[in-house]
């Protein structure tokens, strides 16, 4: 599949003869290799440096991070920040991993103005040095941005003359969850003038919208580049596959079985979910990394570069790796369970065929019940079309129902897994995956047994 572009004709040189763009900005992005903007690029300088609220929409994988970073440099060195003003833009993300993905675009861009930036992500304890004056930018997570600023230590962030408001991801910031409270905290202690906010996402709900406008008390103008268009990008090639499911272990296995040489992420919807098909495919040989929201943060770090680095590999993870990470070369995405909100789908697709010219698959398993969902996909301009699986999984669903009978600690886990994957099942929306389309025996011999393992009650 030939990829279609993201970039425009407009060289950053073309910026900077527009006087759009400092030369010190043009020279630092030149030395990093871009030569081209991309159409989300292209439209949105001007307006952000025109100062107004924006909220960014276009698609997975288009650029949006220098999208927002351009401008915000510029502005601030248009406005004469300096060091001694304290904190100039703040920038929040939903995960640590994405954070730390900013910072390190952000850094040459910040340097070759002379300002300074800095990284604030939970994990460890946050302590006074962490809050060095001086930063210019500052790059962080709601948990620890909410400490650093509303008194947990006795140094605070200086905020007072903050000029530049970032939420990446904005709709996962915005969902009513605990992000948002932390949100509505972190924002009562900015100044409540001359803030520019700029909310940046690939899927927009009204519900985030309307909160967005409430919290902020903002109107938040849009730049989409593709009204009509699917977020999700071309380049990528979507399919479902219908398992039974019992089955769906078993596919999962015959499938990566067949991808040894790609660089692969498997999509869970739960942590036990991931540590069960992490020991099942391991004793497939099949060699695999997990990563969890649940886990040290030492661990978490080390496994995220480690798979950052591998030219192939497969990496099982939950929605913590759904957002804005930029990995190169991942070839397929495979999603095991279905994302609880239908954005979910478009983000973890996002994962692959990023920016300019770059391919992907991306694999999607759903049991008969759900093929409801795949309508669902469609009205949000989705092109997902199914793929037929010939073959007979009989043979490695015996491996694993005998790898769970005669190991206890597999066994324990399988346990766990089991039960966890039906709570986390309850958490659908019902109108698209019904619990009650949920056949427990058969769920049980996913997890390689006879019978369910645990009673789990009545479902409601
Ligand atoms: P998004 O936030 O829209 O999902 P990113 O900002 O993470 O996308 O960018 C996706 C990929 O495209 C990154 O690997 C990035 O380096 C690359 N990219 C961004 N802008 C350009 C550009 N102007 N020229 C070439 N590659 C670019
Ligand atoms: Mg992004």
């Amino acid at each position: 599949m030939a990829g279609l572009s993201i970039l425009t004709n407009r060289t950053f040189e073309w910026l900077q003869e527009k006087g759009l763009c400092s030369p010190a900005t043009v020279a630092a992005l030149i030395a990093l290799g871009f030569q081209r903007l991309t159409t989300i690029q292209l439209h949105t300088l001007p307006r952000l440096l025109s100062e107004s609220s924006t909220f960014i929409h276009a698609r997975t994988g288009s650029g949006k991070t220098l999208a927002f970073l351009i401008p915000t440099i510029e502005r601030l060195k248009a406005m004469g920040f300096k060091k001694s003003h304290g904190v100039g833009a703040l920038i929040i993300s939903p995960t640590r991993e994405l954070a730390q993905q900013i910072a390190l675009v952000l850094q040459p861009l910040a340097e070759a103005h002379g300002f300074s930036s800095q990284t604030l992500t939970g994990g460890t304890k946050l302590k006074d040095e962490d809050l060095k004056e001086g930063n210019v930018l500052v790059v962080g997570t709601p948990g620890r941005l909410t400490d650093a600023l509303t008194g947990c230590n006795k140094t605070h962030l200086l905020v007072s003359s903050l000029r530049i408001l970032i939420l990446d991801e904005a709709d996962r910031l915005l969902d009513n969850g605990s992000h948002t409270q932390q949100l509505r905290t972190i924002y009562s202690a900015l100044p409540q003038e001359k803030v520019q906010k700029i909310l940046v996402s690939a899927t927009v709900t009204p519900g985030c919208t309307q909160l967005a406008k409430e919290i902020f008390e903002t109107k938040f103008s849009f730049i989409g580049v593709e009204e009509k268009a699917s977020s999700t990008t071309a380049q990528v090639k979507q399919n479902y596959i219908s398992v039974s499911t019992s089955e769906r272990t078993s596919m999962l296995v015959t499938v990566l079985q067949t991808l040894r040489k790609k660089k692969v992420i498997v999509f869970f919807n739960s942590c036990h979910s991931v540590k069960f098909h992490s020991q099942v495919l391991s004793h497939f040989k099949l060699p695999v990394l997990h990563c969890m929201g649940q886990e040290k943060q030492r661990r978490r770090s080390n496994i995220y570069a480690k798979f950052l680095a591998l030219e192939r590999g497969i990496l099982l993870t939950t929605a913590m790796a759904e957002r804005g990470w930029d990995i190169p070369g991942v070839h397929w995405i495979i999603q095991y369970d279905p994302p609880h909100k239908p954005e979910g789908y478009i983000h973890r697709v996002g994962r692959t065929g990023r920016g300019e010219g770059h391919v992907g698959r991306a694999l999607l398993f759903l049991r008969p019940e759900e093929n409801h969902f795949v309508e669902v996909l469609k009205n949000m301009n989705v092109e997902i079309v199914r793929l037929e699986f010939q073959g007979d999984l009989k043979d490695v669903q015996n491996k694993v129902s005998s790898l769970v009978a005669e190991n206890v600690e597999i066994k324990q886990i399988a346990r766990l897994a089991f039960k966890k994957f039906v709570r986390a099942y309850q958490c659908h929306d019902r109108k698209i995956f019904n619990i009650h389309t949920l056949d427990i025996n058969e769920v049980s011999r996913a997890f390689g047994f006879m019978k369910p393992p645990v009673e789990l009650g009545r479902l409601k």
